[in-house]
């Protein structure tokens, strides 16, 4: 007899979320889940939530509203919300949504197998305490043995950097460094099952081992992976430019398995909207830091995060955003308007712009964003490339990988040449990817 139930996840958010998503599909294959594409044939839907603007968390509630006929239809699917919204809202999630099974927060994982088995007898239950950092240490995610030539490996969670816009301080707790033997010993295994790309990540990953001294800091942990035989690309995210040590720093020029990319939040040019912002470091301090990373890998992309309309910004800060953002000369930009969050300092400061002059800044920036990635993608138009070859393409008809400036780069190549570094010319240039042939 076939005991097989089917799980459908949606991911919202970050790659924390999707990295969350994989453990969980994990975790669930002991019950014999089986992971599937259709909400409409599942049996246990999750959604794992994020709550970062108001915005993401629209979707997430009008998502559940959309499943709501799907439970009536089929009275035993299950329905799971984990994630950032089920770390804040807990208890008051099930509240709200009488036909929601269970809620799962962040720290809470490791208990979702015995959650789906209780839900499976008609419980309906929250796990969202925050755990104590031994604790987690022991829990650390790992991704089970499964193929793939690009992969994540989580080396640290949480943030203690309260910028006074977010939340995820809020939700995914205080600063825990997985243990370098672990994370080696992860990528090791992962290296002999043909991983061929580690990005190594977390909420903040510039401060890893600060908090621990027995463990070895960011950029000697990079040395350590980039020691370890089959991997032939390492990237990391997400940083913070307050943490970028110049030892960070001289990792580009001295690694070259580490790959030109990194991405920067920058969140805004203006000093002033910096400090509002706590962020600890100013617009020149910003500056200095990306001449650096020139001057360490000169072919280095640059890519960042943008904040439009924060409280008290003014026309004169908005320009100094733009201005920062051409002395950068960014590949890409992820922009969003302010968005006010519960429990941040932020949420309490008076907001001085109406929604329409907020929305004019974010497409004002987008637009110039917008010319200068083209203008980046073109400008890589005849140059030669190494690309990690990670699949076929979504036409079908083409591989895909990146470049090390992480570009995605389409080839029409023999399938073979999956999970190879190739050499490519780059022969044409879009707004999102390049397309190449080998040379
Ligand atoms: S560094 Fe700031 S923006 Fe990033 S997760 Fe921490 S508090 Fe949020």
């Amino acid at each position: 007899m076939n005991n097989i139930k089917k799980l459908y996840i949606e991911t919202f958010g970050c790659q924390m979320n999707v990295n969350d998503s994989a453990t969980m599909v994990s975790l669930l294959k002991d019950l014999d889940y089986e992971q599937t594409d259709s909400a409409a044939g599942a049996d246990l839907i999750l959604l794992n939530t994020c709550c970062i603007r108001a915005k993401a968390e629209q979707k997430v509630f009008s998502e559940l509203g959309r499943l709501k006929s799907l439970k009536n239809e089929k009275k035993k699917v299950l329905l799971g919300v984990g994630g950032c919204i089920a770390q804040q809202e807990g208890d008051r999630l099930l509240k709200r949504i009488p036909y929601l099974d269970l809620v799962v927060g962040t720290h809470s994982l490791h208990l979702l197998p015995d959650m789906v088995r209780a839900a499976e007898k008609g419980e309906r239950l929250t796990r969202n305490d925050f755990l104590d950092p031994e604790t987690r240490l022991d829990l650390f995610p790992r991704k089970e043995a499964a193929g793939g030539v690009a992969r994540f490996v989580t080396v640290i969670q949480g943030c203690d950097n309260f910028c006074s816009y977010c939340i995820v301080p809020f939700v995914r707790g205080r600063e825990v460094s997985r243990r370098s033997g672990e994370i080696l010993q992860e990528i090791r295994e992962l290296s002999e099952i043909g991983v061929r790309e580690v990005t190594l990540l977390g909420q903040n990953v510039n401060s890893y081992g600060i908090k621990s001294p027995e463990e070895p800091s960011f950029a000697e942990l990079l040395r350590r992976v980039a020691e370890i035989d089959g991997i032939e690309r390492i990237r990391f995210t997400t940083s913070h430019p307050k943490d970028i040590s110049p030892d960070l720093i001289a990792c580009f020029a001295e690694l070259p398995r580490l790959c030109s990319h990194i991405h920067l939040p920058a969140q805004s040019g203006s000093d002033r909207v910096l400090k509002a912002m706590n962020r600890g470091y100013t617009r020149r301090e910003y500056l200095d830091r990306i001449a650096a990373l020139k001057i360490a890998r000169p072919d280095i992309t640059i890519t960042g995060d943008m904040i439009v309309g924060f409280p008290g910004e003014t026309a004169e800060d908005f320009e100094e955003t733009l201005s920062l953002m051409e002395e950068v000369g960014f590949a890409d930009l992820f922009s969003f308007v302010f968005s006010a969050r519960p429990e941040t300092a932020a949420a309490k400061l008076a907001d001085t712009l109406t929604r329409k002059e907020r929305q004019e800044r974010l497409d004002s920036l987008q637009h110039r964003q917008h010319i200068m990635t083209r203008e980046r993608n073109n400008s890589l138009q005849g140059s030669i490339q190494e690309v990690l070859v990670e699949g076929v393409s979504r036409r079908g008809d083409q591989l895909f990988g990146r470049t090390s400036g992480n570009r995605i780069t389409n080839i029409s190549a023999d399938p073979s040449l999956i999970g190879k570094l190739v050499t490519v010319r780059i022969v044409e240039a879009f707004q999102n990817s390049l397309l190449g042939e080998i040379v």
